[in-house]
């Protein structure tokens, strides 16, 4: 809309003291403007042009992202892992936000907008400034005030922890996998501290659900738990302990080679509450196999009859389930909705990536064409990072699809998995020049086919949502 003569952004426009704060776009770009209601300007600490009259032009800079979230709290992450229904989408781009805001203005889950691990900054060439920054940004721009969480993702160092903190994110995802032993790992023998507390016992978790072990099972549960445990404990005593942060903390035990069994959850969180750790979710590895960007596989009754039992362990010591590589997994979302009775955590990272390939797709499948083609020549690398399994020789040759059977693609489970991972690499081709090969013209697609993208995410992640038995409010 024309607004004081800028090209604004209708649901940007704020008030702050006697000043009209809006963002506009010119050209390419996207800017912050500062009008003065009356009278004299008001120093609010922006930095950037002055377009007379006490008008101001601001760039998106991380300086004046930090100015922002000051003027407008709605623009600065929040805790919010306590409500029953969280979800974290993270925006690995940069320009996903406008279409999860469509999603999560409608309906009662707390959304993580800003959720990165450190192989994705990595991947992507961006900083945990930048994510935050964008998604701060976004906010305002399409004037989403019901607060938003910032969850440093898969974090492994004190360092980490501590660069994620200090920039205010509100949740810290704690990755115990360097510290997780494989289940065949020389056993120690068993300490009678150990077998005094869980040997020979019934715990009774209620809901028809007792545990015990034996003296196997208990010594396996130590051999591959106890470290991991040791490492969540040094983290909150250092950072979470008498508030020293005001951040949710989640355990996560789920990169590891094997599944988490009920009574290993059971042992973990036994161990962590033992010793004053508390946290708002816990991430197990579950039964089968969570690969990114495609459905469930592995043995569908077994895992309803597990998460049946992580449910009942988590609601028995009072934290929430966390449920990682989430996107895309249609088949069991029903079972996670009803097993955790409505209380979840939820985390999908690269699908907001494939849904940005699908618009590339769809707008410009010359293009789509040419980065499938490097990402099949680049696979190998690329799957170093990830564990995914496609078999590439069932992806139909791209050369041989119409224009308008391309998109169908993102349809396809390997080939969905081929540009998947496949993406730090893809946007870090350069040209001999030193130009990038698709970055620059990815992008440039991407900001001319806003709304489309915003829609597509929309439908894709509500599917998501109404299928965990989410209702719009
Ligand atoms: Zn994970």
């Amino acid at each position: 809309m024309r607004y004081l003569g800028f090209d604004a952004y209708e649901k940007s426009i704020h008030t702050t003291g006697s000043s009209v704060v809006f963002m506009a776009r010119e050209g390419d770009e996207i800017v912050i403007i500062c009008v003065p209601k009356a009278g004299a300007p008001e120093p609010l600490g922006f930095t950037g042009q002055d377009l007379g009259d006490g008008r101001l032009r601001v760039p998106l800079t991380h300086e004046n992202a930090g100015v922002l979230r000051k003027h407008f709290p709605f623009t600065a992450p929040v805790r919010g892992l306590q409500r029953d229904r969280s979800f974290g989408v993270g925006d690995r781009l940069g320009i996903a936000t406008p279409g999860h805001i469509q999603v999560f203005e409608t309906c009662d889950v707390f959304p993580v907008f800003a959720q990165q691990s450190i192989r994705e900054l990595n991947l992507t060439g961006r900083t945990y400034e930048d994510v935050l920054d964008a998604v701060s940004f976004a906010v305002f721009k399409e004037g989403f005030t019901k607060g938003f969480g910032a969850d440093g993702d898969h974090l492994k160092t004190v360092k980490d922890v501590e660069y994620a903190l200090s920039l205010g994110f509100s949740m810290i995802t704690l990755d115990c996998s360097d510290y997780i032993k494989p289940e065949d790992a020389d056993p120690s023998p068993l300490s009678q501290t150990y077998r005094d507390k869980y040997l020979n016992k019934a715990f009774i978790l209620g809901e028809g659900i007792t545990l015990s072990f034996t003296e196997k099972e208990l010594q396996q549960s130590i051999g591959v738990y106890a470290e991991a445990i040791g490492f969540a404990r040094d983290i909150y005593a250092r950072f979470f302990k008498d508030r020293r942060y005001e951040a949710d903390f989640e355990i996560s035990i789920d990169e590891t080679s094997t599944p988490t069994t009920p009574l290993q959850h059971f042992f973990v969180a036994q161990e962590l509450m033992d010793a004053g750790v508390s946290f708002a979710t816990l991430a197990p590895r579950f039964c089968g196999e969570f690969q990114k960007g495609i459905d469930y596989r592995g043995d569908a009754a077994q895992f309803e009859a597990e998460i049946k039992i992580h449910g009942v362990i988590a609601r028995h010591f009072g934290y929430k389930l966390s449920i990682h590589s989430g996107s895309d997994k249609f088949s069991v979302f029903p079972s996670i909705g009803r097993e955790t009775q409505g209380v979840f955590h939820v985390k999908t990272a690269g699908t907001n990536w494939l849904e940005a390939m699908r618009v590339v797709a769809l707008a410009d499948p010359g293009l789509y064409r040419e980065v499938h083609c490097y990402a099949l020549a680049v696979f190998e690398e690329a799957a170093a990072y990830y564990h995914v399994t496609p078999d590439l020789a069932r992806i139909p040759p791209v050369d041989s699809l119409t224009d308008g059977e391309v998109p169908g693609l993102l349809d396809h489970p390997d080939a969905r998995q081929l540009i998947h991972i496949t993406y730090g690499l893809i946007l870090n081709k350069k040209n001999p020049d030193g130009s990038y090969t698709f970055k620059d013209r990815l992008y440039r697609l991407w900001r001319s086919h806003e709304g489309l993208y915003a829609e597509r995410l929309a439908a894709h992640i509500g599917k998501h949502l109404t299928l965990l038995g989410v209702e719009k409010s």
